[in-house]
């Protein structure tokens, strides 16, 4: 019983801390300031005035490093996949990836030897916008999906039957 005590009092505490993790994650998300085509113009105009993404702690950052969202906004020629990997793998972890429009998601209209078939190629996606191009509105939904994703992340809560629920078994 005093086993299962303290574990019931381990989750309430690593569910607290994630959660509080997890809100400031999802609060302050940064994105790299890099469009690759005619999506881009569409980025643009939900950072404006008009849609305002700075209100739910979106603001754009000039560097992969200070950054932890990648938006694919354009289309992904096979000459541009190495850049588009390199800028993700100069992110510090956690980052979350948006394939925003037809194009990023699966190459859309540009059928052709020249245009990557899906940034999922490339890329871990964890938010498809879809749409030629995806309206800002449709982009901001997209952030409120990754928001409720990362709020579902567990940072210190351990899953059933791993090593730490083991650990306090034996303890
Ligand atoms: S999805 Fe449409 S608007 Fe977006 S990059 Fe492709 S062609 Fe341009």
């Amino acid at each position: 019983m005093g086993i299962l005590t303290n574990r019931f009092q381990d989750n309430i505490f690593f569910a607290s801390v994630d959660n509080v993790i997890n809100w400031s994650r999802k609060s302050s998300l940064w994105p790299e300031t890099f469009g690759i085509a005619c999506c881009a113009i569409e980025m643009i105009s939900a950072g404006c005035a008009r849609y305002d993404l700075d209100r739910f702690g979106v603001v754009f950052r000039p560097s992969p490093r200070q950054s932890d969202v990648m938006i694919i906004a354009g289309t992904v020629t096979k000459k541009m996949a190495p850049i588009v990997r390199r800028l993700y793998d100069q992110m510090p972890e956690p980052r979350y990836v948006i394939a925003m429009g037809t194009c990023a998601i699966s190459g859309g209209v540009y059928n052709t030897y020249a245009v990557v078939q899906g940034s999922d190629l490339i890329v871990p996606v964890d938010i498809h916008v879809a749409g030629c191009p995806p309206r800002p509105e449709a982009l901001l939904h997209g952030f409120v999906l990754l928001q409720e994703k990362i709020m579902k992340e567990r940072v210190l809560r351990a899953e059933p039957n791993t090593k730490i629920e083991e650990t306090v078994d034996h303890g």
